[in-house]
């Protein structure tokens, strides 16, 4: 017996290595596009020791994705390298927003839920009230956006200043086109059985079953008592693909690597899949973590009904600019701001690197541009140098900076986020229904279908090995 995994991002890294420990004795072949796995991970090390992080930065521990990487980490002797964000630094307490020209720190405490604090009108509590007052409404597909939902449930300030600027955070999205499905799916059912989030809430509470107790690893309960917000690694993010790719070499994996893969045939028991050279791979099984839209015309030849699905998955470019100053310039510590879309600037946010990770008497700043907005502003033409100048011009705007940096990167990231747009979850048991209607040897994984954060990508890997 024998498997294949295409694309050898850190999804498909994370299912050579479920697969290889559940399969020991078969056969499993990784196949990848480019010289080098771990996909958009990429921790580039700078000559002074500091670390520019081309795309995700930080991992959050919680929720049973969290935990379910704390596991792998356990697993794979990681421990040790790893550097948390405490729950009670300025760094997770101080998330801040950009609205209306100016920055403010979101409400951080229950004490501040009763306080009236700008940008909102009125104290937070108030909006959730408004929740309890709110009109029910059925919604035809049982899917709308984030934005309507926040907008119908708590106002449109929550939907403005909160849920709009933290979807671009989380996936670079417009919250007018992206599911409630994506962060709120299960308030968003409660909502529409009971009629609102609070109804919903205490039946949830009323009629609460009790579920077995589940063991904590080693590393949760460390991440428990130490109050972990999120974390990263001390060699930065890379950390985790090179010791899954380590890992699954030294129990048998073969890496194919710089095969851009443009054919292949799945059947219900077998897959055969052109090499570069012409050579074909034959296998029993297929786990494609590459992104819908490069696995849609794969598929095209042999299952036009799933193609056309898999090239309807919306996605999102990114830059993503990395600044080093050799100084403290920062007046406000935390873990950075999100802009508000209404601000209508090509920015989406700004990391604070150096207040997550302190590094000497330095700061490092990542700003993140583009997203939903990237062709407003961007182009297939535009140089590096231009989208530092835009993300110069914009610190200087927001922060005050005004230094050149010392150190940069610049990277333009295409298609590199995947958008869950209204009616995703619908075309997720459409594929599902096809693939076993059809008893198709091929499963997914990765950020196209279950989510897109790091813990999100892993977990799905761990499904689709856990399903064979
Ligand atoms: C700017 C940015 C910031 C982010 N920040 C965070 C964060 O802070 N925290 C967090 O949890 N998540 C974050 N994420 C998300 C996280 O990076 C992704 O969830 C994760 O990297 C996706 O991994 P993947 O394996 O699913 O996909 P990918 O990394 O896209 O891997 C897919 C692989 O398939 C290969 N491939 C594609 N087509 C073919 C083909 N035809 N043949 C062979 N191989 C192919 C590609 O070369 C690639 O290596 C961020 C993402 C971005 C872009």
């Amino acid at each position: 017996m024998s498997k294949i995994i295409l694309g050898g991002g850190l999804s498909g890294l994370s299912a050579a290595y479920y697969g290889i420990n559940k399969f020991p004795y078969e056969v499993i072949t990784l196949v990848e596009k480019s010289d080098r796995v771990g996909g958009w991970l990429k921790s580039v090390r700078q000559d002074d020791g500091s670390i520019f992080e081309q795309s995700a930065r930080t991992i959050r521990p919680s929720g049973e994705a969290g935990a379910n990487t704390l596991q792998l980490l356990n697993e794979l002797g990681l421990s040790h390298e790893i550097v948390p964000v405490l729950r009670n630094s300025p760094a997770a307490l101080n998330r801040m927003i950009y609205v209306n020209g100016n920055l403010h720190i979101l409400p951080n405490s229950l004490g501040s839920m009763f306080r009236k604090q700008k940008p909102f009108s009125k104290p937070l509590y108030r909006y959730f009230l408004n929740d309890v007052v709110a009109a029910k409404k059925k919604i035809v597909d049982n899917d709308e956006s984030l934005y309507s939902f926040v907008d119908r449930r708590f106002g449109t300030e929550i939907a403005d200043y909160l849920i709009s600027p933290m979807v671009c955070g989380i996936c670079g999205g417009d919250a007018k086109e992206i599911s409630v499905k994506f962060l709120m799916k299960s308030i968003f059912e409660k909502e529409q059985e009971y009629g609102s989030v609070t109804r919903g809430l205490i039946a949830n509470f009323l009629n609460k079953k009790e579920t077995a107790p589940r063991e904590p690893t080693q590393l949760e309960q460390r991440a428990n008592a130490e109050k972990w917000s999120v974390y990263s690694f001390k060699n930065g993010i890379e950390t985790l693909p090179n010791a899954l790719r380590k890992d699954i070499l030294s129990k048998g994996v073969k890496i194919d690597l710089n095969q851009d893969i443009q054919e292949i045939e799945v059947h219900k028991k077998s897959i055969l899949m052109k090499r570069t050279d012409g050579t074909v791979l034959v296998a029993n099984h297929l786990i494609s973590s590459i992104p819908a839209l490069n696995l849609a015309p794969l598929l095209k030849k042999d299952h036009p009904y799933l193609s056309d699905i898999l090239s309807t998955f919306e996605t999102a470019s990114m830059c993503v600019v990395n600044l080093k100053y050799n100084k403290k310039l920062l007046r406000q510590d935390g873990f950075g701001f999100l802009v508000a879309p209404k601000e209508n600037l090509p920015l989406l946010g700004v990391i604070y690197d150096s207040c997550c990770f302190p590094h000497e008497d330095s700061t490092i700043l990542t700003a993140m541009l583009g997203g939903f907005k990237f062709n407003t502003y961007f182009n297939e033409k535009t140089t590096a140098e231009e989208v530092l100048n835009i993300a110069l011009k914009n610190l200087g705007k927001i922060l005050n900076i005004s230094d050149q940096p010392d150190n940069f990167k610049v990277s333009i990231l295409r298609q590199c986020i995947p958008q869950y747009t209204v009616g995703h979850s619908k075309k997720i048991s459409l594929i599902e229904n096809y693939l076993s209607d059809n008893g198709l040897a091929l499963s997914l994984c990765g950020a196209s279908y279950y989510g897109v954060g790091v813990n999100d990508v892993i977990l799905s890997a761990k499904k689709a090995i856990d399903e064979l």
